[in-house]
């Protein structure tokens, strides 16, 4: 397969943790910022709720789903934020159910 070169893509990569330019690089190779040097991907899920399983190619490193295929840092960074979001979302949903229980009356069964 002929992969054609990129063009106009920004030498400076960004950290995938927090988008910073990143001019350092974790163990993983993968480009990031020097306060994440230390961080790795480790136990991301794909959107199917597979584990990805880390890689490194020709290209640089890159994920595989055992029912997705291959996927590229980008997308499991999309994916990873995504499921961050998520994470936070349910996380403040809960933290409001506890509010709503707390503020209700508690009836006891006498
Ligand atoms: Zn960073
Ligand atoms: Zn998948």
């Amino acid at each position: 397969m002929y992969i054609p070169k990129r063009y106009g893509e920004s030498k400076i990569s960004k950290c995938p943790f927090c988008g910073k330019d990143a001019f350092s690089q974790n163990k993983q190779k993968i480009p990031t910022c020097k306060e994440h040097k230390e961080t790795t991907f480790d136990n991301v899920k794909c959107l199917c709720g597979s584990w990805l399983d880390m890689r490194e190619g020709k290209f640089g490193v890159f994920f595989t789903c055992i029912n997705c295929g291959a996927m590229n840092i980008k997308k499991v960074l999309e994916i990873a934020t995504m499921t961050r979001q998520k994470e936070a979302k349910i996380h403040e949903t809960r933290q409001q159910e506890k509010m709503q229980m707390a503020a209700k009356p508690v009836s006891y069964n006498e």
